[in-house]
């Protein structure tokens, strides 16, 4: 029987319960809706016409958190208790971002760099996934304020090259903060749909997003045929933005008029800080802007300012001719260019994007909102609300298990379209084997200690079969978000045992980009030794069926037979330890050759032994 709600504050009857789209930002967070009467994406807004909730956690010495705008000014008074970018620790450990450790004005934990990184507030450690979940519980709330209704499902957007850590540690913290997250999409994608693109399923496009926000710069060149967004290739710059450009402004202006040091004044450091930022953005629209600092007027032009930045353009652009070239594409290959993220108003930057890619880029879409908007599209296909719709997103690398031998035995190949399943039957290799262990991996290598392992499970409790017998079918299951579930089913016993695959580290874009090449540059060595796994493989079980065999039958042979038995087994036994594919493949045939009569008058004695009326022996 359905249910009929009834919204409390208007008396209304209550809708179906809306899902939004959250694009969780690494400088700013919002949420979107598409609009019940006019079915546009729309960013929710407070009063004051503000949609954009700074990405800013701060702890008070009692405990009490505060999010966003409230959060903003103890970036400058109380840095130590005051988290940015919290977004760039999701699913990372210590040793990940060592390198850029003074970034983080905060205390970043590395005592232990194996483990995931958390973050120290007072005597308080907080993980990147709770601090996430502080944002993410901001947003509901505010959300739920403007709607009246409660908000409980949502579609939150990540980076394209963030990886099944980061997109698992996005999902915790969306749940931690009382939100079931439908599905995890790709910013760009997402970017994609607000434009409208990808909505027609007959569409063929290639697609550039341009997102500069206020500490990253992304390029992803995305290709959207039959509903389908594949991902040819991202790369960018994690530690470039509209921050960046503010320093520039500061830099300018410490120098010009020379004001001195500022790092025992915190109150004017901050205050020039937000000169800066408010003097960016007025020259997004004005050639002069002009303030006052301590007393005293300060400037800048335009002109000055696009001479400033012009190097930091210039390393955006050199990502898209590095993601360009990966993607083996051409300017004119490219159908649009979208820009993105709140960096993108700076005139210089539109012009020189336009310049690189030869056409006009498309910017009608508010860049600050844009992400959030397309996660509110995908949120309404989500909700039926567009069933003609459905989007697919492709897995990046081959995911399989270990077989014999070290073998990578892919069971869903690169670029499979996701969701998706696919499953395989294996068997044991040994007499009365009760466990089998299933160890999944990531990559596009032929041996699986070439790729990345995402974990692994044994399967217990198998009954005890000769080797061969059991069938043990795995499954792999790939849900809307990426996240990996293996399954392991012994058929004949119905023994099962799965996992969900949620890995303690994942792969950098760099990685992923290094292990294709690598796929490429080593082929030949792995079709080489794949072969040779093969061939060994082979010639092991086949010196332990003989072996098997003589255990049992030695007395019908002779003494002579079982000497050259015995050598035909050294002989082999040494070239698998030689490594030497053909001479392991000779070695096997003459061995072979050997013991196949052997076999033959076994059967032969059973059958005329049965003739004779007696038992008959098992070989
Ligand atoms: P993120 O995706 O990293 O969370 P945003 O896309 O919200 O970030 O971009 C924030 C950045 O955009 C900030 O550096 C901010 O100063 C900058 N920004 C916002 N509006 C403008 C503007 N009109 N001109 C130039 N920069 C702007
Ligand atoms: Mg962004």
């Amino acid at each position: 029987m359905a249910k009929i709600g009834i919204n409390i504050a208007t008396g209304s009857l209550q809708q179906a319960e809306m899902i939004v789209g959250i694009d969780l930002g690494t400088t700013n967070s919002l949420v979107a809706i598409i609009h019940p009467e006019t079915k546009l994406p729309t960013a929710l807004r407070e009063f004051d016409g503000s949609s954009i909730v700074p990405s800013v956690v701060h702890f008070d010495a009692y405990g009490n958190v505060q999010v966003g705008e409230q959060a903003k000014p103890y970036l400058e008074s109380d840095p130590k208790n005051t988290i940015f970018s919290a977004k760039r620790l999701m699913g990372k450990s210590y040793k990940d971002i060592q390198t850029h450790q003074d970034f983080f004005a905060y205390k970043v934990i590395d005592d232990n760099t194996e483990s995931l990184v958390k973050v120290q507030v007072g005597n308080k450690f907080y993980s990147p996934i709770e601090l996430s979940s502080y944002i993410l519980e901001e947003l509901k709330k505010r959300a739920e304020h403007i709607l009246k209704t409660p908000v409980t499902k949502a579609v939150i957007t990540v980076p394209a090259y963030f990886n099944d850590a980061q997109r698992q540690a996005t999902r915790d913290a969306g749940k931690l903060a009382g939100l079931d997250v439908l599905r995890i999409i790709n910013e760009p994608t997402a970017a994609s749909l607000a434009y409208g693109l990808g909505l027609d399923p007959a569409e063929e496009k290639t697609i550039a997003v341009y997102d500069l926000g206020g500490g990253t710069f992304d390029i992803s060149i995305l290709k959207i045929s039959n509903g389908v967004f594949e991902v040819l290739s991202t790369n960018g710059d994690t530690y470039l933005g509209g921050d960046d450009l503010d320093r520039a402004i500061i830099e300018y202006w410490l120098k010009q008029f020379a004001i001195d040091n500022l790092d025992q004044h915190i109150e004017l450091k901050q205050q020039l800080r937000l000169a800066a930022e408010q003097a960016k953005i007025a020259l997004s629209t004005k050639d002069v802007f002009e303030t006052k600092f301590g007393g005293e007027t300060i400037s800048i032009t335009k002109q000055v300012f696009e001479n400033l930045i012009h190097p930091i353009v210039q390393k955006t652009i050199n990502c898209c001719t590095n993601a360009m070239r990966d993607a083996g594409l051409k300017a004119i290959d490219i159908n649009t260019v979208l820009m993105v993220g709140g960096s993108t108003r700076v005139p210089l930057v539109k012009q020189t994007v336009a310049t690189f890619f030869n056409q006009p880029v498309n910017d009608s879409v508010n860049p600050d909102e844009v992400v959030a908007l397309g996660a509110a599209v995908q949120a309404d296909i989500l909700a039926g609300n567009n069933v003609s719709m459905l989007l697919l997103d492709v897995t990046p690398l081959s995911l399989g298990i270990e077989t014999m031998g070290g073998l990578m035995d892919v069971l869903l190949p690169r670029n499979s379209k996701i969701p998706t399943q696919a499953g395989r039957q294996y068997t044991t290799q040994k007499d009365a084997q009760s466990g089998i262990n299933i160890a999944v991996f990531q990559g596009e290598r032929d041996l699986v200690k070439d790729n990345r392992k995402l974990g692994e499970f044994t399967l217990k409790g198998i009954p005890s079969m000769p080797a061969g017998l059991p069938k043990v079918e795995v499954t792999f299951l790939i849900n809307a978000d990426g996240i990996l579930q293996v399954k392991a089913k012994e058929l004949r016993s119905g023994v099962t045992q799965s996992i969900d695959i949620k890995p303690q580290y994942g792969l950098t874009d760099d990685e992923v980009e290094q292990r294709l090449l690598d796929s490429i540059t080593h082929a030949k060595s792995d079709i080489a030794m794949r072969a040779l796994v093969v061939a060994s493989t082979e010639a092991a079980q086949l010196l332990a069926v003989t072996e098997k065999f003589l255990a049992k039958n030695a007395v019908i042979l002779t003494q002579a037979e079982l000497l050259e038995t015995a050598g035909a087994m050294q002989a082999l036994q040494l070239a698998i330890t030689m490594e030497d594919k053909d001479l392991i493949q000779t070695k096997t045939e003459e061995l072979n050759d050997i013991s196949r009569p052997f076999a033959e008058r076994a059967m032969d004695q059973a059958i005329s032994g049965a003739l004779k009326g007696k038992d008959i022996q098992q070989i």
